[in-house]
């Protein structure tokens, strides 16, 4: 299971939430909204701005976001409130004490992305294993829409939800992987993996959107990163490059850097932009991404110094 821990997308370790003693089962939702297809960089600011429009909402007044967690098209399972958190997406407060939520990022029905890829499928089955091994889940699946009037989640998903949620077979239906990818046969580690490609473990997880802990599993399809990978480091310009308020041309590297890995959730209401100065947004952002990493995750305070430089060149 690629497993994004809340602390790795951006929100308070813990979740505010009610704490929920075990749970008859497992509600699936989809997003429902417009949802275009993106690269997996992107997925974790989609999180952070679902947790930020379900803050906002005055009608519900939800104390963070409302699902347990959330599954991407990468197949990657995000945390939402986590395991023991009573959700707040399914309806009401006895719907919400008897299930999980988790939310499948699809669009509803005509708005863009609207069936689920099989690496979803296969990050909505890890999820529905977690929550049953570590969040005293009983065996009830079901849609948002089972006992509640709402389309959630979209007839494609709810189809397979209904059949049981299998894994989807890895045998049939796609064909062959196309040239550059592999596919994980067993329960296997990302070195090992990489070894056999003979690529760098960090290539193969930065061009992946693998974070930690690193975890992968049989089935999961892997891009095979170009030997060599990666952008060029510039040497470290030194800590003097990154003032508040000062202009240093590291800066755009920088944001550049910041840029391509997705960590762009701080910017002044027009998305965030690329720019000599280091400001405030900045800063922010690059706080963002020294808490994902375990290695400067001690110190992230935002200002880059020599391993944060590499880690974003990496
Ligand atoms: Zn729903
Ligand atoms: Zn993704």
């Amino acid at each position: 299971m690629d497993f994004v821990t809340r602390e790795a997308w951006g929100a308070p370790a813990t979740s505010p939430a009610s704490f929920l003693p075990s749970a008859r089962g497992i509600k699936i939702h989809y997003l429902g909204t417009e949802y275009a297809s993106r690269a997996h960089s992107w997925c974790d600011d989609v999180v952070r701005q679902v947790r930020a429009a379900h803050l906002a909402d005055v009608k519900e007044n939800y104390v963070d976001i409302a699902y347990t967690g959330l599954v991407c098209e990468h197949g990657s399972v995000f945390e939402g409130r986590g395991t023991h958190k009573r959700p707040g997406a399914n309806g009401n407060a006895e719907l919400n004490a008897r299930d999980y939520a988790i939310c499948a990022l699809l669009a509803k029905e005509g708005g863009g992305l609207d069936e689920p890829p099989r690496l979803m499928l296969h990050g909505l089955r890890d999820a529905i294993e977690w929550l049953r091994r570590d969040g005293d889940a009983g065996s009830w699946l079901g849609g948002h829409r089972d006992g509640y009037a709402t389309d959630c989640p979209g007839d494609p998903l709810y189809a397979w939800v209904q059949s049981g949620a299998p894994r989807p077979d890895e045998g049939h239906g796609d064909g062959p992987d196309p040239a550059g990818v592999y596919t994980v046969q067993v329960w296997d580690n990302l070195s090992v993996i990489a070894r056999r490609l003979d690529v760098s473990w960090q290539d193969l997880a930065e061009v992946n959107g693998i974070r930690p802990p690193y975890t992968i599993y049989p089935g999961q399809k892997l891009r095979i990163p170009d030997k060599g990978a990666g952008p060029e480091m510039p040497p470290f310009p030194g800590r003097s490059a990154f003032v508040l308020g000062k202009s240093h041309p590291a800066v755009l590297d920088l944001d550049d850097r910041l840029i391509a890995k997705g960590w762009t959730r701080h910017h002044d209401g027009n998305g965030y932009q690329r720019g000599a100065r280091f400001t405030e947004y900045t800063r922010r952002n690059c706080a963002d991404f020294q808490r994902s990493r375990p290695e400067l995750r001690a110190d992230a305070d935002g200002y880059p110094g020599p391993l944060t430089w590499e880690l974003l060149h990496s």
